[in-house]
């Protein structure tokens, strides 16, 4: 059996200035807390890669290696075998290590990278002596320096060497929580954890808003929204779900209002409350899975007038997106098969039969006359209680729900 650790390398972290050990800070502290999950692991980084080595028996490096691939900062993850400094042992290592990692390649190429300048031999000569070492072990294998089906690695650090091939490909982005916060208005939908994922991404931390409409929606909207924030935290790590009732509002749009207004009321009601939502909780923006076009509500006079009624920056990652281009996406966070069971949103509630797609500012807002607004935002937001998600048992324990 050969040592085995974790190399993670990252991405756009490297383009960062004077500011760079940050980025790497928060990184680490990422990985940390994720690699507490699988074992004991030491984490430390050097040369744009954090290390994730299992420092006993019970570590579960094959959990944390698929995890790797959810954090975002990390463009590649791979597995290497760890080997003493000196020829000899890489080669013994390369030996027994490379031929199962190898199985079903038919080219390879061999590269070394040296940072450590004393060790004796030159980076050429570490790849040519690796390069035949494994032309004799693994007899299928031929060299193709141009277009290899895999390249093997062999990089001799301060403290070992590593021997790897097979890198696949990390989450890409920025670390979490290295770019504020933003509060997602999520729905059962597929646009919204869409949207969430491409703002995590970005390093934005998030904290999401889901409306209700008791009895017009049921539980099991509710937990289906719970879920989905749950698959959203296997990248974020945690999440907290805010979620406010809206029933007595539809119900007075209903009763009072026209009805083609009905969903841009409802909209306008939504981002108000997100607004003060995200105001109370520190998040700086609002995110939304809003695409052009996509419903009436989306078009660019409705969502003119939706943001009309709020006072900072409200984020739509997919506004440019095809449905398609969103589902596929989807199914990769795996939140595609969770948004399309069938529960009801309170924006299919009473849903107008035509609506109005080129509003007018002033038409909307004469319809909001006809209620007490002030009031049933003072009444919605009194309905406000927040949920937990998180992977980290630790947290659960420490009594994170309902708070
Ligand atoms: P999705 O529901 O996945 O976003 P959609 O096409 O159904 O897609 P709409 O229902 O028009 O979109 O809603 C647009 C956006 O408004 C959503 O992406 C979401 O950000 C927000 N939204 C809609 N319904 C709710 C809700 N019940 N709670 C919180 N936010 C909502
Ligand atoms: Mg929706």
């Amino acid at each position: 059996m050969f040592k085995e650790v974790i190399l993670c390398k990252y991405g756009e972290i490297v383009l960062k200035g004077a500011n760079r050990s940050v980025f790497e800070a928060k990184l680490a502290k990422e990985m940390r807390k994720r690699a507490s999950l699988y074992g004991h692991f030491s984490v430390s980084h050097a040369q744009s890669t954090v290390y994730l080595e299992p420092l006993d028996e019970a570590c579960d490096i094959d959990g944390l290696y698929e995890d790797c691939k959810r954090v975002f900062g990390i463009v590649g993850v791979s597995r290497a075998a760890v080997a003493e400094k000196t020829m000899e042992d890489i080669i013994a290592v390369a030996k027994g290590y490379l031929p199962a990692v190898l199985r079903g390649y038919k080219t390879f190429k061999a590269e070394a990278k040296r940072s450590d300048k004393s060790f004796p031999l030159a980076s050429p000569a570490i790849a040519a002596e690796i390069g035949g070492a494994i032309l004799e072990t693994v007899h299928s294998l031929r060299v193709d320096i141009h277009n290899p089906d895999v390249v093997v690695r062999i990089e001799i650090r301060e403290k070992n060497a590593y021997i790897h091939a097979g890198q696949e490909k990390g989450a890409g982005g920025m670390p979490s929580r290295s770019a504020g916060k933003g509060l997602l208005l999520l729905s059962g939908g597929i646009d919204s954890p869409v949207a969430a994922f491409m703002m995590a991404k970005r390093g934005m931390e998030i904290e999401a808003l889901h409306f209700e409409s008791f009895p017009y929606t049921s539980e099991s909207a509710k937990e289906k929204v719970l879920t989905l924030s749950d698959k959203l935290c296997a990248y974020t790590g945690q999440m907290y779900v805010h979620i406010i009732s809206l029933t007595h509002i539809q119900e007075e749009l209903r009763d009072n209002c026209q009805e083609e207004y009905f969903t841009l009321l409802l909209r306008i009601f939504m981002m108000t409350l997100a607004e003060r939502c995200a105001r109370g909780y520190h998040c700086q923006a609002l995110v939304t899975g809003e695409s052009l076009g996509q419903v009436a509500s989306q078009t660019l006079e409705a969502i003119g007038v939706t943001d009309s009624v709020v006072h900072m920056p409200v984020f739509r990652p997919l506004i440019g997106m095809d449905k398609e281009e969103i589902v596929k996406i989807a199914r990769v966070i795996d939140t595609f098969e969770t948004s399309i069971l069938p529960y009801e949103d309170c924006c299919t509630v009473f849903t107008p039969r035509h609506p109005r797609t080129r509003p007018q500012r002033e038409n909307v807002m004469a319809e909001l006359e006809k209620i007490d607004f002030a009031g049933l935002l003072e009444e919605a937001y009194a309905t406000m209680y927040t949920v937990k998600r998180t992977i980290f048992p630790e947290e659960t324990k420490k009594g994170s729900t309902n708070i």
